[in-house]
């Protein structure tokens, strides 16, 4: 049982709440075989990280940055090669991306419903804001929610202006998510606790190692909650 004084409690959305990662991996893929006769997936896929490492401080997360970094990494790769017939391709993944099938967790239904009621919910995520509203109402989750925040990256001065809007002490926070860098250290820094449910594809910009904290909790699965809350 978590000992705090928590008001809120704030759920990550994308691989804690519904699926997201395998989408992101599997248009990775099939960029890579786009452009099968320029390399080896490897190093197709790694200059596509590099130039979404570049596209995300100016353009921020999401399947639209993803396709400004698949046609900047096409452009590299394929120089004057590049043409339509590649734009179109790239175009079709992403559409295929945006509009993938949606596909909530196991346990989140029955874990919010136990919770709602007994604490505030909210939604605490990054991204792209029409994406995430969008997945968001698609859900049907937002009867548990009090509200959504969209953060343009989860920093540390990213959770303080939540909590200076909700008027809450950033000790007042707990954080359920998957990503150590987006939900657990920023969260742990400000003062605040976490709860980590690892996801079994994490993406390359979110790794980092785990910060040493007594107010980290891991779990394996959002049906552990209830356990630990109640
Ligand atoms: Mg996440």
């Amino acid at each position: 049982m978590i000992k705090g004084n928590f008001r809120y409690i704030f759920f990550d959305a994308d691989d804690t709440l519904w699926q997201n990662e395998e989408y992101f991996r599997e248009a990775e893929y099939r960029f890579a075989e786009l452009l099968s006769a320029y390399g080896s997936k490897e190093d197709l896929i790694n200059i596509l990280t590099e130039k979404q490492e570049d596209n995300i401080p100016p353009f921020g997360y999401g399947s639209k940055t993803f396709m400004i970094s698949m046609l900047d990494a096409a452009a590299e790769i394929c120089g004057n090669g590049f043409d339509t017939r590649l734009y179109h391709g790239i175009k079709k993944i992403i559409t295929d991306l945006a509009y993938h099938e949606f596909n909530l967790l196991d346990g989140v239904q029955e874990t919010l419903e136990a919770l709602s009621g007994k604490y505030i919910l909210a939604v605490a995520t990054k991204g792209d804001l029409v994406e995430q509203r969008t997945k968001y109402k698609e859900s049907g989750l937002d009867r548990f929610f009090h509200h959504i925040e969209v953060l343009p990256n989860k920093s540390e001065e990213d959770y303080l202006e939540m909590a200076r809007k909700l008027e809450i002490r950033p000790d007042e926070i707990l954080m359920v998510g998957n990503a150590i860098k987006s939900d657990i250290a920023p969260v742990i820094a400000i003062g605040g606790t976490a709860i980590h449910i690892p996801y079994e594809v994490t993406w390359v910009h979110e790794i980092m190692e785990m910060p040493e904290s007594d107010r980290i909790f891991e779990i394996k699965s959002i049906k552990d909650l209830p356990g630990l809350l109640l």
